[in-house]
């Protein structure tokens, strides 16, 4: 059945949007029509936008059919704004977010068995749509997610994607509380990993590069801190009984390969950190204990929205730095250095 559609109209005001040319162009502020939402989607007024390492792959064209010019964005905070035909379970002024999963097809095989997550046709936010680098982005209902009005648009949005990943690895990790869990890594990820980890009750160990870090990750929950330079961090965790769980967070393949031997019997080692080369393992060091290599990779919205919920109950937040959406070349400069502390959020 055709829809009646009133075209935009000319003297819409336009909005401005970082966008990405082509594969590895820089960044360039752009003025664009504000977009409308159709049947099944909204309209949101973006207040806050996370930059995510996993942007990279948008802005060098890494990753397989992404059309271009793309607005990136997956940590996305804001207001519904307008909504499409039809759709009544969200209203104008609410406050709601995206996270990396932007959609699923509702009948592919694993969606008709509930598992969205692993849709065969899952969306992704900022790579399958633009996404949050700009003042007004569409996106579909099943992409939604709620924003309790305890958190802040600046706290909420890093934790659409780094929180939702860390949290949702470790409460499906199979850890259960007091076990010996250990992150690698104080960054994005890692940050929000130890406060997780001690919220749910673990014992949990941090292991960082050289002391730095060390006073930060006890604030931030950690039990006892693990320098991986100063001593071998497997054999560390192995003095504390072996970890039941690894949360791999850094970007080093071999730094999570060199934690294998720290994980205790029936041990996990889950990877949510993303590096080129391969983790090695020999097939003796899975053999004996049991022990297993996991990744994994963000969740539902349903998920996010569990997270936001669990920061506003346990007082966990992002540390995050914030730039204005006209600076989003400094700020995605600044995530790529690695210096931010920890999480860098655009402004709109
Ligand atoms: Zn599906």
């Amino acid at each position: 059945m055709a829809t009646l559609r009133v075209a935009p109209k000319a003297e819409v005001a336009p909005m401005k949007a970082a966008q990405i040319s082509k594969p590895g162009a820089e960044f360039e502020i752009v003025e664009r029509q504000i977009p409308e939402p159709e049947a099944g989607q909204v309209r949101i007024k973006v207040k806050a936008c996370g930059i995510c390492h996993s942007d990279v792959l948008v802005k060098e064209g890494l990753w397989p059919g992404i059309e271009y010019p793309r607005v990136p964005g997956h940590e996305v905070a804001g207001v519904v704004d307008e909504v499409g035909a039809g759709v009544s379970t969200w209203k104008q002024g609410q406050r709601v977010g995206v996270g990396w999963h932007g959609g699923h097809d509702n009948t592919c095989r694993e969606c008709r068995r509930g598992d969205f997550r692993n849709c065969r046709n899952v969306k992704i936010s900022g790579f399958s749509y633009d996404g949050g680098y700009q003042q007004y982005m569409v996106a579909p209902l099943e992409a939604l997610v709620p924003i309790p009005d305890a958190l802040a648009d600046v706290d909420a949005a890093p934790l659409l994607d780094a929180g939702i990943t860390t949290y949702n690895a470790l409460r499906n990790s199979g850890a259960m509380p007091g076990d010996l869990v250990a992150v690698q890594g104080i960054g994005g990820l890692g940050h929000l990993g130890i406060q997780f980890a001690n919220k749910f009750g673990y014992h949990v160990a941090t292991i960082g590069r050289g002391s730095g870090n060390a006073v930060l990750a006890k604030k931030l929950g950690a039990h006892v801190y693990i320098d991986s330079q100063a001593t071998t961090a497997a054999q560390e965790l192995q003095k504390l009984g072996g970890a039941r769980v690894i949360l791999a967070t850094a970007p080093s393949s071999k730094a999570m390969s060199a934690l294998i031997d720290g994980l205790g019997p029936n041990g996990k080692l889950v990877v949510i950190g993303t590096a080129p080369e391969p983790i090695e393992v020999t097939p003796a060091q899975l053999i004996l204990g049991s022990k297993t290599i996991q990744g994994w990779a963000a969740g539902t919205p349903a998920a996010s929205e569990d997270t936001l919920n669990f920061c506003v109950l346990t007082g966990v937040r992002p540390m995050i730095e914030t730039y204005p959406l006209e600076k989003a070349a400094e700020a995605y400069a600044r995530m790529l250095s690695g210096e931010a502390e920890f999480r860098v959020v655009l402004t709109m």
